[in-house]
C-alpha cells in the first residue's frame, strides 16, 4: 500500500473556535478526530489532509458570519459538499478549516411554468432528479454520484456526467446563484429570469470556479422536458475507433440519444471480477459503447433502425426492461468503484479532438509504461464528448511522472487537461498546457477581487 498525499495543520489563533461555535451552535463544529477523519481524505484515498475542525452551517448568513470570522483571524477554509471530487481540491492539505455546506439542503418547489428549481448548495443530485421528476420534468445532469455530489459541488466543478451530449454540463443549467464571496458579501441572483443581459454573469464565473471565489450557498437550476421511455443498448466494437465514429453517427440520426458512454475490454473485466457481473456477449470485443435514448414515447424502433445504419458493430445487446438497463449500465458506471479497489489511482480526465481520441487510447498505455512500466492505465470515458477518464494504478499518491507525460500527450493533440473534474490539486501544476500566461493572470486578478485574503480555498487550481 503507497502513502497517500498528506497535509499539514498549523496552530489556529485564540478565540476563533469559540466564536465559530457561538455561530453555529455546538454540535455542528466537529473536532474529534475519528469524526473529522471522513472529511480530511478524498474519495480516492490519494489525497490525505488534516483539519483543527469541520464547520457545518445550516444558513447563508451562518456561512457568511464564518467567513467573516476566518478573515478577521486570517485563517483558510477548504470547502466542501459531499467530498466525491475526484482531483483533491475539497480537503485540507493545508491545515485549513472544513466548512461542509451539506447542511444548506433546502429544496424549493418545481415553478411548473418556467420549469425551474432553488436548490440549497448541500442537496444532493438525486433528490434535485428527483423532485424534478415528481413535478413532471427532469434535471438535465447526471453521473455515478448522483446520491451523494452536492448542488454546490456539481456548479463549483462544473460537472459534466452522463448526458452532456444532449444537455450540456452544469454551467448550461444554472440561471442564477447565491453565494458568500471571499470579501464576505453575499450576492443573490436567483430570480432565474432566461433573459437577463444586465452585466457580468456571476454564475457562469463562479460555476468551475472549485470554491477558489467564494461559497455557493444556493442554485437557481433550469429543468428540461421530461423523457420518460428509455431504452439502452451495448455495442461491441473491434476498437475504440469504430466506437467513437458509430458515436457521432448515432448522434447525429438519433435526436433522442441521451448517452454514449465508452469502455475497453481490459476495463470491463476488471468490473466483472469486482462485481461477479456475467458477461454482456459470449465473446469478447477490444472497444464497447453503452447508448441510451430516451424520449416521450417509446425511442427502441429509432434506436434499432439507427444501430442497423452502423458499420463495424460486433455485437448489440438491447435491454428490454428497467433490470436488464441497470446492468448494462452497471458495466459503465462500476469502472470507478472497481479501480478504486486496486489502491489509490492517479485520476487524468481529459478531452481530446474527436478525431484524435481513438489514435490518443492507442498511445497512452505506451507513454505511461515508458515512464511507470510498473503502473496499469484504465480508459473509459463519454464517447461523444471526446472525453475520456485515463485511470493510473500502481504508481505512488505523490509520483507525478505518469501525470507530467499525460497530460503532455493531451496539450500535443489539442486537448483539454480536465474535461469535468476541474483542477483542484491534482493538475495546478498543469495549467499553463491549456491557459496562456494571460489568461493565468486574468485569473489572478479575479482571485484578488473576490477572495482578497486568499480564505478560500487557498491551494486549489491556480499553480503556486
Ligand atoms: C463514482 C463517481 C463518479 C463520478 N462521475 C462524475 C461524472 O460523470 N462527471 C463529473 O463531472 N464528475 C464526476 N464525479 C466527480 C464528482 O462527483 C463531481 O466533481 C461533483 O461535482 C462533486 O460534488 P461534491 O458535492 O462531492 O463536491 P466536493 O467533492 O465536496 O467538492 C468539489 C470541489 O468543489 C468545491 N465546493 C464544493 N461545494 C462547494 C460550494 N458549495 N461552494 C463552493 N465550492 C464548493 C470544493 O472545494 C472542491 O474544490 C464522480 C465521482 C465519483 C466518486
Amino acid at each position: 500500500m503507497t502513502k497517500a498525499v498528506t497535509g499539514t495543520q498549523p496552530g489556529l489563533p485564540a478565540g476563533l473556535l469559540a466564536e465559530l461555535r457561538e455561530v453555529l451552535g455546538a454540535p455542528h463544529l466537529l473536532t474529534d478526530p475519528e469524526v473529522t477523519a471522513s472529511f480530511t481524505t478524498d474519495w480516492t484515498g490519494r489525497f490525505v489532509g488534516a483539519t483543527a475542525a469541520v464547520l457545518r452551517p445550516s444558513s447563508t448568513a451562518e456561512v457568511a458570519a464564518v467567513l467573516s470570522a476566518c478573515r478577521r483571524h486570517g485563517v483558510a477554509l477548504c470547502l466542501q459538499g459531499a467530498n466525491t471530487g475526484l482531483v483533491g481540491g475539497g480537503v485540507p492539505l493545508q491545515g485549513e478549516l472544513v466548512l461542509s455546506l451539506r447542511r444548506l439542503a433546502t429544496l424549493g418547489p418545481v415553478d411548473p411554468l418556467s420549469g425551474q428549481v432553488t436548490a440549497g448548495a448541500g442537496v444532493p443530485l438525486a433528490d434535485v432528479q428527483a423532485t424534478a421528476r415528481a413535478a413532471g420534468w427532469a434535471y438535465g445532469v447526471d453521473m455515478a454520484s448522483r446520491q451523494s455530489a452536492t448542488v454546490g459541488g456539481t456548479v463549483a466543478t462544473n460537472a459534466g456526467g452522463l448526458r452532456v451530449l444532449r444537455y450540456g454540463d452544469t454551467r448550461a443549467q444554472l440561471l442564477g446563484v447565491e453565494a458568500v464571496l471571499g470579501t464576505g458579501q453575499t450576492v443573490s441572483h436567483l430570480a432565474g429570469l432566461v433573459k437577463d443581459n444586465t452585466g457580468y454573469h456571476l454564475p457562469s464565473l463562479l460555476c468551475g470556479s472549485e470554491g477558489t471565489l467564494g461559497v455557493v450557498t444556493a442554485a437557481r437550476l433550469r429543468l428540461v422536458p421530461p423523457a420518460p421511455e428509455r431504452v439502452v443498448a451495448l455495442l461491441g466494437f473491434g476498437g475504440v475507433g469504430p466506437a467513437v465514429a458509430a458515436a457521432g453517427a448515432l448522434r447525429r440520426r438519433l435526436g433522442s440519444l441521451e448517452a454514449a458512454e465508452l469502455f475497453v475490454a481490459d476495463g470491463l473485466d476488471l468490473v466483472r471480477r469486482v462485481t461477479g457481473a456475467g458477461p454482456p456477449f459470449a465473446r469478447t470485443h477490444p472497444a464497447y459503447l453503452l447508448v441510451e435514448a430516451a424520449a416521450a414515447s417509446d425511442p427502441t424502433d429509432d434506436l434499432a433502425q439507427a444501430i442497423g445504419s452502423l458499420e463495424a458493430v460486433g455485437d448489440v445487446a438491447v435491454a428490454v426492461d428497467s433490470v436488464r438497463a441497470a446492468e448494462l449500465w452497471r458495466y459503465r458506471e462500476a469502472h470507478t468503484e472497481a479501480i478504486n479497489t486496486l489502491g489509490a489511482p492517479h485520476k487524468l480526465d481529459v478531452t481530446l479532438p474527436l478525431g484524435s481520441l481513438a489514435e490518443f487510447m492507442d498511445r497512452v498505455p505506451g507513454v505511461v509504461a515508458a515512464v511507470a512500466p510498473e503502473a496499469r492505465c484504465w480508459l473509459f470515458g463519454h464517447a461523444a464528448d471526446g472525453n475520456v477518464h485515463v485511470n493510473v494504478t500502481g504508481v505512488g499518491p505523490d509520483d507525478e511522472r505518469v501525470d507530467e507525460s499525460v497530460l503532455a500527450l493531451v496539450a500535443d493533440y489539442g486537448g483539454s487537461i480536465s474535461a469535468e473534474h476541474g483542477i483542484g490539486v491534482a493538475k495546478r501544476r498543469w495549467l499553463g498546457l491549456n491557459r496562456s500566461e494571460a489568461e493565468i493572470a486574468t485569473f489572478r486578478a479575479i482571485k484578488s477581487a473576490l477572495d482578497p485574503d486568499g480564505v478560500c480555498n487557498p491551494g486549489v487550481l491556480l499553480p503556486n
